[in-house]
């Protein structure tokens, strides 16, 4: 049962893992392009990646994690005026690019610390490995896989395809593929339309730009990921991640540059999370139901009825499998606020009670525990199957309920099997799910309350209340303030 299955994308099955060089494994994950305010699709595939970090961790192997910051804003061209976004923004705002790129990075941050996301090993960013980026773009010129067009260098896909398989990732055939591309825009030099660009040449008004032996221009943007994992992980590393939106062209052009410059595949295993939908429809910014990260915990958008809380979007997540489409509806998010609840009291009343097991338990309770416990592993090696973890969790919770209750006694488990399933869930909850407790925000809206209470009993004269609640006031480092006017509290000083 203790063998991690992964699916690989490269082979259309599930494979048993079995790293290159264990007990170290590395992982490179696709991360966010920041010239925008991080989304739900980017929430989705940093917790996915999150969980395979987490589990394989667990699992006992050193893992280096890559996940990169695509910062050289080549990717969203604005269609009427060919101007890079960045770019862009940062002449209107008379900002430094990088300052723009480093303010979208840091909010990126910020909502994922909140979701609980691990940081990764190593964020190499696209700017800072230039030089790398040019001396990959050389050695695939070299290997006869590209060619020079007035400043700029295009891989030349048709020559590739003679020697290797080029549409092995996505399965697409070469042959459709230039069946359905359109005539060639006006790009200087470049010879055919599937031939995608290493470095371009920049134009006089374009910012981001740097010194190559082709003059002055920028990196492609495929290019960034393939030049970046072989530096930090190897020119042949165990897994590459990112969203299934990703696949073609993005992962299957860096799957052709390394076999071009290194002769090697790049990943053993590709991992693909699936998208996330918003009422069954896909997410644009165009449909207008285009939600960020920091709409989403604050309730700031048309499509949300309320706020969500960090954990309440990850538990969401977590209930589906990272290869189903995920659909996103405020009736599907209060569902998952209310099972992140029954999760989050069960991890409290089992971290407060203790059981006096008895020699002779309950056979059916134990072995009910077992099956339950032995599932939720289960699950997470069958392809990191977090859904199936989590509604084992559910099962064990009504155990611990029944526990709590009194309805199952001491009587019915053995001291080591609850101290097994207190030490198991937890282990699962928080480490490996990643979920913990949140506390209410509303710390203001519980003291009026309490304060309210201690009104109360002043008026009906129960002196021994009213100094109870002062002395909890005073626990918590506060104090009450009975004026003339009103009562109100301050900090202890
Ligand atoms: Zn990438």
């Amino acid at each position: 049962m203790n063998v991690l299955k992964v699916y690989n994308t490269l082979s259309r099955k599930k494979e048993v893992f079995e790293p290159l060089n264990p007990p170290f494994t590395g992982m490179y994950v696709c991360g966010p392009t920041v010239y925008g305010e991080p989304h739900l699709g980017h929430a989705r595939s940093a917790i996915t990646f999150d969980i395979v970090f987490r589990y394989l961790k667990y699992l006992g192997y050193k893992v280096r994690y890559v996940r990169n910051i695509t910062d050289v804003g080549h990717l969203e061209h604005d269609a009427d005026e060919g101007e890079d976004k960045i770019a862009k923004k940062a002449k209107l705002e008379k900002l430094e690019p990088m300052e723009v790129a480093k303010y979208y990075a840091d909010s990126y941050h910020t909502a994922l610390a909140k979701l609980n996301v691990l940081p990764p090993s190593i964020e190499p960013s696209a700017s800072g490995h230039i030089p790398e980026q040019i001396k990959m773009a050389e050695e695939i010129l070299k290997a006869g896989f590209a060619y020079e067009a007035d400043g700029s260098v295009y891989f030349d896909v048709e020559t590739y395809a003679k020697k290797e398989k080029y549409g092995e990732l996505s399965g697409r055939v070469l042959e459709d593929l230039v069946a359905g591309t359109r005539e060639l825009e006006g790009q200087h030099g470049k010879r055919r339309s599937l031939d995608f660009a290493l470095w371009k040449k920049a134009s006089p008004e374009h910012i981001m730009r740097w010194e190559s032996p082709w003059g002055e221009g920028f990196p492609g943007w495929h290019l960034e990921c393939s030049a970046m994992s072989a530096k930090y992980l190897g020119k042949k590393f165990d897994i590459h991640g990112g969203g299934l939106d990703l696949m073609f062209p993005h992962h299957e052009c860096e799957i052709a540059q390394s076999k071009a410059a290194n002769h090697s595949e790049p990943a053993k295993y590709w991992l693909h999370n699936n998208m996330v939908t918003i009422n069954g429809q896909k997410m644009s910014k165009s449909l207008g139901n285009f939600i960020t990260m920091n709409q989403l915990f604050a309730g700031d958008h048309p499509t949300l009825q309320k706020a969500y809380s960090p954990m309440t979007i990850r538990f969401f997540i977590l209930q589906a499998h990272y290869r189903s489409t995920l659909d996103f509806s405020n009736e599907a998010l209060l569902s998952a606020n209310k099972g992140y609840k029954k999760l989050i009291n069960t991890l409290r009343i089992l971290k407060s009670i203790t059981l006096e097991g008895a020699a002779h338990s309950d056979a059916k309770v134990e072995s009910e525990i077992n099956t339950a416990l032995t599932g939720a592993f289960e699950g997470l090696n069958d392809d990191f199957n977090t859904a199936v973890a989590i509604s084992h969790l559910f099962a064990l919770s009504k155990i611990i309920n029944s526990i709590n209750t009194g309805i199952i006694t001491g009587a019915a488990i053995s001291q080591s099997l609850f101290e097994h399933l207190k030490t198991e869930f937890i282990k699962i909850t928080e480490d490996i799910l990643g979920l913990t407790e949140e506390h209410p925000e509303d710390f203001a809206a519980l003291i009026t309350a309490l304060l309210e209470i201690y009104k109360e009993a002043k008026t009906n004269k129960q002196y021994d209340k009213v100094d109870q609640i002062r002395a909890y006031f005073k626990n918590a480092g506060l104090v009450i303030k009975d004026m003339k006017n009103k009562i109100d509290w301050a900090y202890e000083e």
